[in-house]
């Protein structure tokens, strides 16, 4: 056994022939792909009673940190080894393609333009069915949820607020720019509970929040907490006197309406 071969799997033993069948791995994968794209031994993986994979370096330079894997296997009572497979395998450092994400969680709020859709699953738990009223599988706790949620909603939408929606919307709202923790919160003069431009909401999501309704005010239509607040709080006056300074009377006058009826091209008159 080379010194740079090692056996990864500690929960299965080993085939001894498998494990030592590097030659036949090389072999085929040189036949595969070319001598000069093929690096060390690096390690053998057992993926199950006979059948292990040996790994070689990839010396290709658009491939950095990628493995050959060459998988073998043999026959019971067999000594003769098969190569089953060749593939080239990302190693923990390679340059791979981002993980897939589906369109909908791929485009973000600020993504979404006109005419733009973002599809809510069938089965979105930030949704329930409003005819779920006193559904029969749903246990008499979640049932009465279900019926003050939509009780609180109203008739008329095929789908209503969940709970767990609603939890999360307060979480997030709660946890966000217009929570108390902001920092424009916290350097408030005044929380949004006192202050005249708080338009009260309504239904459950009301004991913690209203809604902004002053246009000088970052949070302007948006859902603020009771606890948040702003330097635009209503409480917050401006005396006139500190806008109006007292000014002295300009001692010449030279804008005044009567420099400029003047007629400039009128002869001088001789004094
Ligand atoms: S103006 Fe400021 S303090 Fe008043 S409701 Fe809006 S965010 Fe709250």
């Amino acid at each position: 056994m080379s010194d740079n071969r090692r056996v990864k799997s500690a929960t299965k033993k080993p085939d001894a022939i498998l494990l030592g069948a590097v030659d036949v791995a090389r072999t085929a994968l040189l036949e595969e792909v070319g001598e000069a794209e093929v690096g060390d031994h690096l390690r053998a993986e057992v993926e199950a009673e006979r059948l292990l994979t040996h790994y070689f370096a990839s010396t290709n330079r658009g491939y950095v940190d990628w493995n050959w894997a060459v998988s073998v296997t043999r026959a019971s009572r067999q000594k003769t080894v098969t190569v089953n497979e060749i593939v080239l395998l990302p190693g923990a450092d390679a340059l791979v393609s981002p993980v897939w994400l589906p369109w909908k969680d791929r485009v973000g709020k600020d993504d979404l333009g006109p005419g733009d859709l973002v599809p809510v699953a069938g089965d979105d738990p930030r949704l329930v069915p409003g005819y779920l009223v006193g559904d029969e599988a749903l246990d008499e706790d979640n049932a009465r949820q279900v019926r003050e949620v939509t009780r609180e909603l109203g008739f008329g939408r095929e789908r209503v607020l969940s709970i767990e929606g609603r939890t999360d919307a307060a979480e997030r709202w709660f946890a966000g720019l217009n929570g108390p923790d902001s920092p424009i919160a916290k350097a408030a003069p005044a929380p949004c509970g006192s202050c005249g431009f708080l338009v009260r909401m309504s239904g459950s999501l009301s004991t913690l929040f209203g809604v902004c309704a002053n246009e000088s005010s970052p949070s302007d239509g948006q859902a603020v907490t009771f606890d948040h607040g702003c330097g635009a709080h209503s409480d917050i006056r401006v005396e006139p006197s500190q806008h109006q300074p007292a000014t002295a009377s300009p001692v010449h006058d030279t804008l005044s309406w009567d420099v400029f009826l003047q007629d400039p091209w009128a002869p001088v008159k001789p004094s």
